[in-house]
């Protein structure tokens, strides 16, 4: 399979998908390896982690260049690496204790001399299939928790963005415990499709029409599915908020990554009292934004990575123009060296009947409404399929909470945008479209890999079968 460069638009990288055999048998290999790493205490297996996070580290001069090619920006591919390492870090030091006390032993029940001990069984193999917005944090933001658990891993990143598995392939090799459970593998949908009857337990991140596909695969291979999927993620700005704050906490939450990040801020309802300073402010703001073209280690924007991404986003500012939306900034793809670069966008005179509101951007888009009322905010802040994530700005905590109570999202930031991206240490579920299944943040994040096994001890005499005898209930 020919691999496009999103900066210079060429095939310059090739993949050879594996075939059906050939994940069955590496299935097969990482099922066997498996068996010894479930046997080795969280510590030990903490200590062979910490040895890979330590290695990614050392070797970031072949992952992030790798990863950069992948997504054509630089500062956030290095980030990205490094931000692994950190999980990792992370989950070798907390995995210890929650699985310590997911097992506690000798509990007292409601018969007396009947105890209970509860064990953890860790699944055997967890299936990972990952998008290409943030290639490496996606494709290790469910491994690392599921080989802390025990189980073994199989990982099928996006085929948009490849480049990387080599040299992390390389690095696991190098640590043989860690390669015999955790194996990242070369392939498209096919072969995501293909791994689903090979796993037992399947995490997915990507869109809700390949969601719904994996969702529905999973359910009748029965085994269970994590669903990550997409968001239309909306910001409710108060009229206390200061407007040249709210408008840089818009900006930057709407386009990092150019805007390629479910957790984007894709809707923004400012209060009218601000409206014009706010969108003063967020003009003047966006037009100082530079892409990184044509030096990489410039600006702070990059190209699309997905070329069909591109054309979304075009065709969905076309359909709000044509319904009376009015351009305040950006508004073109522009291709420069072959690349796909939009400039922040910022629209207003938005409505719900747009393309722009009711559907996933994905690109450094900024529809603004004005509401008087913020009853009708919220009202129009819910009514959408998605229900990943949201955002209050305010003068007062207090107040923004108590809107953020009402927003049909499983995460609100408060006084700044997608904090998902930075905080993974509280659960969240997904609601609505945005995704099914135990929340990936969180001691959950861990502990939906393992099944649990109850050991229940009588202490006292067993029951006779001369108890049930129909005489004594007569
Ligand atoms: P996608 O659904 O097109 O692809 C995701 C993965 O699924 C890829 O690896 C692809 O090869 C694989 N795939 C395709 N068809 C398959 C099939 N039939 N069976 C199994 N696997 C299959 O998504 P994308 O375009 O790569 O990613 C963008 C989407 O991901 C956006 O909607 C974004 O919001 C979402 N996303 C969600 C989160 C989250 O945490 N909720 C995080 C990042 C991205």
């Amino acid at each position: 399979m020919k691999i496009r460069n999103p900066r210079t638009g060429e095939a310059d990288y090739e993949i050879d998908p594996l075939d059906e055999g050939a994940i069955a048998a590496e299935a097969k290999r990482l099922r066997e390896g498996q068996i010894d790493w479930a046997a080795k205490t969280p510590r030990q297996r903490g200590e062979v982690l910490n040895r890979w996070a330590d290695a990614i580290e050392a070797n970031l001069g072949n992952i992030v260049p790798a990863l950069t090619a992948d997504t054509g920006r630089a500062g956030i591919s290095k980030i990205e690496a490094i931000s692994v390492a950190g999980q990792i870090r992370r989950w070798t030091e907390q995995a210890p204790k929650l699985i310590a006390t997911g097992q506690p032993t000798g509990q007292a029940t409601s018969q007396p001399g009947i105890t209970t001990s509860t064990q953890l069984v860790p699944y055997q193999l967890i299936g990972v299939i990952s998008p290409w917005n943030f290639p490496m944090i996606l494709a290790l933001i469910d491994a690392i928790p599921a080989l802390m658990a025990g189980c073994g891993v199989l990982v099928k990143p996006s085929e948009i963005t490849p480049r990387f598995i080599r040299p992390l392939m390389d690095i696991i090799e190098s640590i043989p415990e860690l390669a015999a459970v955790l194996s990242l593998i070369e392939g498209d949908g096919a072969t995501g499709a293909a791994m689903i009857g090979n796993v037992d337990y399947v995490c997915f991140t990507g869109s809700v029409a390949t969601g719904r596909k994996v969702g529905e695969a999973a359910a009748a291979a029965f085994i269970p599915a994590s669903l990550e999927l997409g968001g239309k993620d909306p910001m409710i700005i108060l009229a206390d908020a200061d407007p040249e704050k709210a408008a840089a906490i818009a900006l930057r939450s709407s386009i990092v990554n150019s805007g390629q990040a479910c957790q984007s801020i894709e809707r923004i309802y400012i209060a009218k009292a601000i409206a014009d300073p706010f969108l003063e402010s967020l003009v003047r703001q966006a037009e100082a934004v530079e892409l990184n073209h044509p030096d990489i280690n410039k600006g702070h924007i990059g190209p699309f990575i997905f070329a069909k991404q591109a054309e979304i986003a075009r065709i969905q500012l076309e359909d709000a123009m044509a319904k009376g939306a009015k351009l305040l900034a950006g508004g073109a793809v522009e291709k420069l060296g072959g690349g796909l670069y939009l400039k922040p966008t910022v629209l207003k005179d938005v409505t719900p009947d747009m393309e722009i509101i009711s559907e996933e951007n994905f690109g450094p888009v900024i529809p603004v409404t004005v509401f008087d009322d913020i009853g009708d905010a919220i009202a129009q802040a819910n009514d959408s399929k998605f229900g990943l994530s949201a955002a209050v700005v305010s003068g007062s905590i207090e107040e923004a909470e108590k809107i953020a109570s009402r927003l049909n999202a499983g995460a609100v930031s408060i006084n700044d945008g997608s904090l998902t991206s930075m905080i993974w240490d509280a659960e969240k579920s997904s609601f609505g479209y945005s995704g099914l299944g135990a929340s990936r943040m969180g001691s959950s994040g861990l502990t939906r890999f393992f099944r649990k096994r109850v050991l229940i001890r009588q202490s006292g005499d067993a029951a006779q079968i001369a108890s049930f005898a129909e005489e004594n209930f007569a």
